[in-house]
């Protein structure tokens, strides 16, 4: 089903040959990666004492204009590496310590990541991370199924109008929404053990300046289409407006107000969603590592 000769892989179903061209991810034949590290900014319970094993991927089928990480989202900064080096960075990071092999922006090289990982997959005994975006073609995600232990999506946008406005897209809902469906049912209960994360999925939500009913809309959809007993849910603060935001959306040039983050909050209690909040004093540069190609 995934094949590099005609992609397909994501909803913009480019259908480049990736072994000639680039495709709109910015995603060639090899895979591409900016830096593999002990990452300890995940939530808690992917995090555990040492860290996630986080292996950041160059290039990303979104294009979100207030990306906080547009040298490797949006410029491709990278090293190009084989899928034997990725199954070796795989066991490294288990080697160190890693609480689990956390995948950030994975979907462009989800051909790769599965060739890797059956090199591998016996000898590695920590959970696989897929920490994505949410635009995803459920039918790769069900090509998945068996390789990715913790689910972490982002779920941005309800109305596909901001999707459109501000990362392009004009489908992102009924993309997200079938494959956060898929997500769940390939594990249907969170499973942990003392405290960290094995089974399961997080939903992350971050909350933009001025869309707060779209994020309390993003809030409901989850409590009435997800077993609750499947996910988490990681409402974060973080955002910070990039050069991008200053120059060309001013709507968008601020941190998010108390009052906004606290309705956001407010309709994850009412519907009784569990998961994690932010202090709205964190800084994105908490989050954000140096992507120097340490670890490749
Ligand atoms: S993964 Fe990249 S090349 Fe493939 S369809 Fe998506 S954007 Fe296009």
């Amino acid at each position: 089903m995934i094949n590099l000769e005609k992609c397909e892989v994501c909803p913009r179903k480019c259908g480049n040959d990736r072994t000639q061209y680039r495709g709109f991810c910015g995603g060639g034949d090899k895979i591409n990666i900016s830096k593999a590290y002990l990452h300890k900014w995940e939530e808690p319970c992917i995090c555990g004492e040492n860290g996630a094993g986080a292996i950041f991927f160059s290039g990303c089928n979104l294009k979100c204009c207030y990306c906080q990480n547009y040298k490797i989202s949006h410029d491709n900064y990278g090293k190009e590496i084989s899928v034997n080096r990725l199954s070796e960075i795989f066991i490294e990071l288990q080697e160190k310590g890693a609480c689990n092999i956390d995948l950030v922006t994975p979907t462009p090289f989800v051909y790769q990541i599965i060739k890797a990982l059956d090199l591998v997959k016996h000898k590695l005994n920590i959970p696989i991370v897929y920490n994505c975006g949410g635009y995803e073609l459920p039918e790769t995600i069900k090509a998945l199924k068996g390789y990715i232990d913790i689910y972490l999506p982002d779920f941005k946008y309800y109305d596909n109008k901001y999707a459109l406005k501000y990362s392009g897209i004009p489908d992102y809902f009924e993309h997200v929404s079938a494959s956060l469906k898929e997500m769940a049912d390939q594990h249907k209960k969170l499973v942990f053990n003392n405290d960290i994360l094995q089974e399961g999925m997080i939903i992350r939500h971050l909350a933009i300046p001025n869309l707060r009913h779209d994020s309390r809309n993003i809030i409901k959809w989850i409590s009435e289409n997800l077993p609750n007993e499947s996910f988490l849910i990681s409402l974060m603060s973080q955002f910070t407006p990039n050069d991008n935001v200053k120059e060309n959306y001013p709507e968008l040039n601020r941190r998010i107000t108390k009052m906004e983050y606290n309705s956001i909050l407010k309709k994850a209690s009412e519907l009784n969603l569990n998961g994690f909040s932010q202090d709205k004093s964190s800084a994105v540069s908490d989050y954000t590592p140096d992507f120097d190609l340490s670890g490749i």
